[in-house]
């Protein structure tokens, strides 16, 4: 079953807490993104979790043994994790194929010789064991560092914003590879990144952390349909953040009327609406909110407009199809109520709070 688990996981560096009650569990064979703004924690977490770092406190189990906290650590080569880093790290001096026999301490001659020749077909690098690291392209030596963290077979692979060294087309081409190697060694794999689209295209599950604290898992589906709070939504996608006051259920925004179940009478509360929510309407007699369209970008597939509210607001509207409305239009605002998130707000209203 799970193949990585956190339980109750805190840490601090010199006093200030990293991470605070982290549980989390990755199962054999799953993928999960561990997500969240720079500083939160996510490096902290892998690293207690190869045992790079010494655990605060909790504990943290691989294949069912507590391998840190309970009065025991493990070192890290006796985890079972194979760590890719975002740089790589692999050595200079040592060919591709001493790279990823590197991670093969137990194995010698023509084993290690065809186990290595295997990994390298994995990854699609046949044929380049003789190569060192600067001959190689980004894409190239990212397989190399993967094929190495896969060498001794581990149970859980810990990776640390693998692409975030490739350039934005090379990204794409080498996420495919990897995802699809993490599929066939069906190791339990958590996968930091910062960039929720990444996650959600790599993960089974998100993990998103806030300041050391894990404020969301779920389906990408979830996370980004279900966001758990205005900081969830913000974080996994483009939203236009309104404010409201709650009025028997629902609450009286720039947008219009949305609905505010479970929220107390006359509260102040966050409105959060998706780009892709806003359905714009140019017939004059249509329903909805009216507004100008002061801005259009082409994106290609889809196009970004902008629009300015009555009471000079401004939101985004993402239209696909490239008939978007032109600058000057008057337009209507239809609301899709799935895109819409209303949360109480707990600071200065109009002031979107940093993440
Ligand atoms: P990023 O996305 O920028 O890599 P992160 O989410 O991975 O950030 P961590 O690297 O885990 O965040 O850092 C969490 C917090 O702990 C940050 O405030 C960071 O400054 C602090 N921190 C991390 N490593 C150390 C260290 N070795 N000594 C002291 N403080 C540290």
């Amino acid at each position: 079953m799970a193949g990585l688990t956190f339980h109750t996981v805190s840490h601090a560096y010199d006093g200030v807490e990293a991470l605070h009650d982290l549980d989390l569990a990755v199962g054999d064979g799953e993928i999960v993104c561990l997500v969240g703004p720079s500083g939160c924690g996510k490096t902290t977490a892998l690293r207690l979790a190869a045992g790079l770092e010494p655990l605060g406190s909790g504990r943290i189990c691989i294949g069912g043994d507590c391998v840190a906290g309970g009065g025991g650590q493990l070192p890290p080569e006796m985890r079972g994790v194979g760590l890719v880093f975002q740089d790589f790290a692999l050595f200079p001096h040592m060919t591709v194929s001493e790279n990823v026999g590197f991670g093969l301490k137990g194995e010698h001659g023509a084993h290690r010789r065809e186990r290595v020749a295997t990994l390298l077909e994995q990854v699609g690098l046949a044929g380049y064991g003789s190569k060192y690291p600067h001959m190689l392209s980004g894409g190239e030596q990212q397989r190399v560092a993967l094929a190495r963290a896969l060498a001794p077979k581990p149970r859980v692979l810990l990776l640390d914003e693998p692409f975030s060294g490739l350039d934005v087309r090379l990204r794409e081409e080498v996420r495919d590879q990897t995802l699809r190697i993490l599929r066939e060694v069906g190791a339990a794999a958590l996968v930091v990144t910062h960039d929720a689209e990444e996650a959600m295209y790599m993960g089974d599950r998100i993990a998103v952390l806030q300041r050391g604290r894990l404020v969301q898992v779920g389906t990408p589906s979830e996370i980004y349909r279900k966001p758990a709070s205005a900081f969830v939504a913000k974080f996994l996608g483009e939203v236009n953040w309104l404010h409201g006051i709650v009025r028997e259920g629902r609450a009286d925004s720039p947008i219009g009327v949305v609905s505010a179940s479970g929220i107390g009478e006359g509260e102040q509360v966050d409105v959060l609406v998706r780009p892709e929510g806003l359905h714009l309407c140019s017939y004059a007699g249509a329903e909805g909110r009216g507004a100008r369209v002061v801005g259009n970008h082409l994106l290609g597939y889809s196009s970004l407009v902008t629009l300015r509210l009555d009471d000079g607001s401004e939101l985004r509207a993402r239209i696909t199809g490239q008939d978007a409305p032109a600058p000057g239009a008057d337009v209507r605002i239809r609301i899709d109520d799935e895109a819409v998130f209303v949360f109480p707000c707990h600071h200065t209203p109009g002031v979107i709070p940093p993440g």
